[in-house]
């Protein structure tokens, strides 16, 4: 790893004088009309939405049906969505929406760049430890065995919009990757409906659409792997930018003194055991920043930051499990502008 390009910061030398919120509230003049947001829970998570300017109820409307759409398109467990087609079709071609089509070949492309570390084909794995339950348990090693195989991006042949997994009992789970494509989705959906001022959230996959009122940039907050819900670890300041995280605190169950998260090894089948607790991507494109995100947490803080100076325009923060925050050369000084929250 080239050590120039990764900047430890040790959290308590950096003092802060005020606590950044997650997505910053414009104070408008009082002419200026009051941001409009709605709350749904979608995808499997809390997405809100805020519009700062263009306000209409119909626009935000149009933006939760639109989530609602892709959900139905991509989710792993809708009777007939692309994903369960492709799952359910023991082996057979089958024919998916150009949108699907798009996030596979976007995802195939991240397993190239990591050497399988990124892998939609965790499906049967992902679905054996079933951290959406209200009582996931670990799995036994024989059942982890057995569906192992299967864990293979290889056997995924995207030919045009045409699907083929090679085998009946692959499944692919798009948990990693989608809800970055549906941020880009309806940051284009937003624009198309005059609003140029906005931020996406769908559970901690954030875009900010445009700049503040006045052209500011937005402070977007990095949760605090070690806090409550919403308290931001520190803030990024963006304009037009995914920021993406994707933390060991998302989606978790303990048992005896050891803690199980969703972001697996696709080697081994176990959640990825590593120093790191988060890993944000700052990125033009939100499809890149979840795929990377993800990837990131996989590879580790070495390989990770390797990968992520080997790519133009996307940046990143590692955050370890004693506090140390690792940016890449691009955020911070004359580049984004970055701060911790102590
Ligand atoms: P979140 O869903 O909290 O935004 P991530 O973007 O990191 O978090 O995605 C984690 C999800 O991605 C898991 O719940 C699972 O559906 C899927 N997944 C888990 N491990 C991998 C992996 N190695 N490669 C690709 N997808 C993965
Ligand atoms: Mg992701």
């Amino acid at each position: 790893m080239c050590n120039s390009c990764k900047k430890p910061i040790a959290l308590l030398l950096c003092a802060l004088t005020m606590l950044m919120p997650l997505c910053a509230c414009s104070q408008d003049t009082p002419e200026t009309a009051e941001p409009m947001s709605s709350t749904g829970f979608l995808l499997d998570t809390v997405v809100v939405i805020t519009l700062y300017n263009g306000q209409s109820r119909e626009t935000l409307q149009g933006a939760f049906e639109l989530c609602q759409q892709y959900e139905n398109l991509l989710s792993k467990t809708i009777e007939g969505s692309d994903v369960w087609n492709i799952n359910h079709a023991g082996g057979q071609p089958v024919e998916v929406s150009s949108d699907t089509a798009e996030i596979i070949r976007s995802a195939l492309h991240y397993s190239e760049i990591t050497a399988g570390a990124f892998d939609i084909t965790v499906g049967p794995i992902s679905s054996l430890w079933n951290f959406k339950s209200e009582n996931p348990s670990v799995p036994a090693q024989a059942d982890i065995d057995r569906l192992l195989p299967y864990v293979d991006y290889t056997g995924v042949s995207l030919e045009g919009n045409t699907v083929t997994l090679r085998d009946a009992n692959m499944q692919i789970d798009l948990g990693g990757i989608a809800k970055g494509f549906i941020a880009d989705k309806l940051a284009q959906y937003l624009k198309k409906n005059r609003v140029t001022s906005a931020i996406i959230n769908l559970g901690g996959n954030t875009y900010a659409l445009g700049a503040k009122e006045g052209g500011s940039d937005w402070s977007v907050g990095v949760q605090d792997p070690f806090g409550r819900v919403q308290t931001p670890i520190a803030a990024v300041y963006v304009q037009n930018k995914s920021v993406v995280t994707s933390g060991i605190y998302e989606r978790y169950f303990e048992l005896d003194g050891v803690l199980y998260h969703h972001i697996l090894d696709p080697s081994t089948g176990y959640p990825v055991r590593n120093d790191l607790t988060s890993v944000t991507i700052l990125s033009d494109k939100s499809i890149d920043g979840d795929a990377l995100s993800t990837s990131c947490y996989v590879l580790g803080l070495e390989k990770g930051m390797e990968l992520i100076e080997s790519l133009d325009g996307i940046e990143a923060i590692f955050i370890d499990t004693d506090k140390n925050f690792y940016i890449t050369d691009g955020i911070g000084d004359d580049g984004i502008p970055f701060q911790t929250v102590s």
